[in-house]
């Protein structure tokens, strides 16, 4: 990481000086009257967005929550390498690699053909492919990642702070069209404890995100409602420390026994705690889970007859639950109906479980939540910072609504072969394989693991014209990273990690073809000489002039020559850049294949090598475009579509 830019910085790096306005808190302190975004719900998708938009000292936030304090225990545990990848970027990928419980293989049981009241391991395969992202797949209990994004929070320049045991009661939006009201959204809160006041608090925002899960009071007031399938099956879940001789305990392992039903293991952090999901039963229309009366003994009974022939003596449960689950998702995910979309600009929104519902048989709940929004962070932080018009707020519904129904499709299928019954013969039509069911899971790996995600051509999406420069780079998704070394220093390190921050800037990395960049005539060198110079440069016209030159998009290179074959002080100015007070020189803007580790980016990702190209890649880490490096015009042709200049 860099640091000590504009002067010498004590202590932690990750601690940034804190803002003058920022007014200590007592705990008690009343909500603001009037911010820029209202974040309702401090679940993963509220942290994400919280955590996103503390990055910007001048964006005034608020996150509410009616529960009394943080998250301590429970609910999801699965973390997806695509998730690390986004941790990389707020700077704690560490700290949950360190604590989480490491996923790399799963087992699949069944009942045991000789004596099919007991079960057999069928097979075991790999949990991710090779080379797939450079995080593993991990577990770790939700309530620890919130607390990561909370010392983001509390550690950015406002200090931010979520306000707890409020409940929100209504949102209202002032949508006259004659109305240049900067704070169109109206919402209302009251004390969640009722130990307090039952006067009601009004906080005005330009924007509301609803972050409020499953039953979102957001959703509901911009009239929106989840639709799909009633929320028929019954889940239970437990978090136990237990002594059994099942060999896969410390294993992700799915076990489907005859006439028992199946269960799921997840293993734990800390190396004992183990998680178990229970299918329970089947519900009735419109029947709550609640009204069955489910204990933790009958969850442990049922797991106990699942098991057979192991044994699973439990000593304690440490957090266990009951829920109804059903697959589904709301139409839209702003308070802007469809007909309506070109003539009204965005302002509610919703994400994570207040939008989509599914299984926690794939995991990906709190994963696909997080994602929203820091799809839609960077989005809100760009309009209300005057880099973006708000139109660009569109996206987002756009972006992530056709993740969510691609998610809810793979979870339906997923989900209904394990609650079918193990087929009986080759000719039972109803029942299913379980050769079967292990293969779908190996084949949906990618997409489990969250890198399949793939945003179709839109204004941020471009038509992937190019994509044979670099099919290793797939225009859509999220900018599969490698390992590279420092021009500067030799450092190696990850190319995605260790440039892309969650700071809101877009990166344009060139990767310069086969010539010497020190030479004269090489193509990198006219890119960046275009980038530097011209007035149609979207570098400088979207950068301010008292900015540093990087601020907006941050340009990086990745040479195909060794670091010892180059000359540093040969490489164009522009990265090389001078910035902050002192105009100091950054050095992390160049990079080269890291030979010594064996591991060559322009082959791992089938970059050309003769021409190289420019990747265009998104503050999300998705990439936005592929262009040849003399496509000079059509880069600038591209930012122009959804960016604006600064007012000097
Ligand atoms: P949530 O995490 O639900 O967060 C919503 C937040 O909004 C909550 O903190 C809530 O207190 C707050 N809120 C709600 N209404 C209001 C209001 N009116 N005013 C103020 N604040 C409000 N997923 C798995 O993969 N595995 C599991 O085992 C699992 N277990 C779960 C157990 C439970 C009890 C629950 C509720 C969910 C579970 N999930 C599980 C789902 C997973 O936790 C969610 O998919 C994920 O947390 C979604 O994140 P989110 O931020 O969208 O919503």
């Amino acid at each position: 990481m860099q640091f000590h830019l504009n002067g010498l910085k004590f202590g932690d790096p990750d601690v940034v000086p804190q803002s003058p306005e920022v007014q200590p808190r007592t705990g008690i302190d009343p909500l603001p009257d009037r911010v820029d975004v209202l974040i309702v719900g401090c679940g993963p998708a509220g942290l994400t967005l919280a955590a996103q938009l503390s990055v910007f000292p001048e964006i005034k936030v608020c996150i509410v929550d009616q529960k009394p304090g943080p998250l301590q225990l429970g609910q999801a545990d699965g973390i997806a390498c695509r998730t690390i990848e986004m941790f990389a970027a707020f700077g704690f990928d560490s700290r949950v690699l360190r604590e989480a419980c490491w996923i790399t293989e799963t087992a699949f049981w069944r009942p045991d053909p000789a004596n099919p009241d007991q079960i057999l391991r069928r097979g075991t395969v790999q949990d991710v492919e090779d080379g797939l992202s450079p995080f593993p797949h991990v577990i770790l209990n939700q309530a620890r990642v919130h607390d990561f994004y909370l010392d983001v929070m509390r550690n950015s320049a406002n200090r931010l702070e979520p306000h707890y045991s409020r409940s929100l009661k209504t949102v209202s939006v002032d949508n006259r069209s004659d109305s240049s009201n900067p704070h169109p959204v109206t919402a209302t809160f009251e004390w969640a404890d009722g130990s307090r006041s039952k006067q009601s608090e009004i906080v005005m925002a330009r924007y509301v995100v609803g972050c409020d899960g499953a039953r979102s009071g957001v959703r509901q007031a911009i009239g929106r409602s989840l639709s799909g399938d009633s929320a028929s099956q019954a889940w239970g879940v437990m978090d136990v420390l237990v002594v059994t001789d099942f060999p896969d305990i410390r294993k992700k392992a799915l076990v489907q026994s005859s006439s028992e039903g199946s269960l799921l293991i997840v293993p734990r952090e800390g190396g004992y705690l183990v998680r178990i999901y229970v299918e329970l039963d089947k519900l009735r229309a419109d029947e709550r889970v609640a009204a069955r009366n489910i204990t933790k003994e009958r969850l442990i009974a049922a797991a106990q007859r699942i098991f057979r022939p192991y044994r699973f003596d439990v000593k304690e449960v440490t957090w266990w639950s009951v829920y109804e689950i059903g697959q589904r998702l709301c139409d839209k995910f702003d308070d802007v109906p469809s007909a309506e979309v070109d003539v009204r600009l965005p302002r509610v929104f919703i994400a994570g479980d207040a939008c989509h519902t599914h299984s926690p048989k794939a995991g990906q709940g709190m994963n696909v939540s997080m994602q929203d929004t820091f799809n839609l962070g960077w989005k809100l932080a760009a309009v209300l910072r005057g880099q973006s018009p708000p139109s660009l707020l569109h996206t987002y519904s756009d972006e992530r609504h056709a993740i969510a129904k691609e998610l809810i499709d793979f979870d339906r299928e997923w989900a209904k072969m394990l609650s079918a019954p193990l087929k009986k013969s080759p000719e039972d039509k109803d029942g299913v394989d379980p050769a079967a069911v292990q293969a779908y899971f190996v084949q949906h790996g990618r997409y489990t693991a969250g890198t399949a995600t793939r945003y179709q051509p839109a204004l941020l999406t471009a038509e992937s014209s190019h994509q044979a420069l670099a099919p290793g780079f797939q225009v859509g998704t999220r900018f599969h990273s490698a390992p590279v070394v420092h021009l500067s220093d030799a450092k190696p390190v990850d190319l995605s990690a260790t440039t892309i921050r969650a700071d809101g800037r877009w990166r344009l990395f060139l990767f310069a073809g086969e010539q010497n960049p020190g030479m004269d005539d090489a193509p990198v060198r006219a890119i960046c000489e275009y980038l530097a110079r011209s007035p149609l440069s979207p570098v400088v016209r979207y950068t301010a002039a008292t900015a540093d030159i990087d601020s907006v998009i941050d340009v990086r290179a990745v040479f195909q020559q060794g670091h010892q074959d180059l000359a540093i002080e040969t490489m164009p100015v522009l990265l090389l850049p001078r910035k902050g007070k002192y105009g100091l020189i950054d050095y992390e803007k160049m990079f080269c294949p890291d030979f010594k580790g064996g591991a060559d980016i322009f082959a791992l990702r089938s970059v050309n090598r003769k021409k190289g190209c420019m990747v265009v890649v998104r503050p999300d880490q998705y990439i936005g475009n592929i262009l040849p490096l003399d496509a000079h015009a059509e880069l600038s042709a591209y930012f122009a579509r959804f960016m604006i200049a600064p007012v000097c």
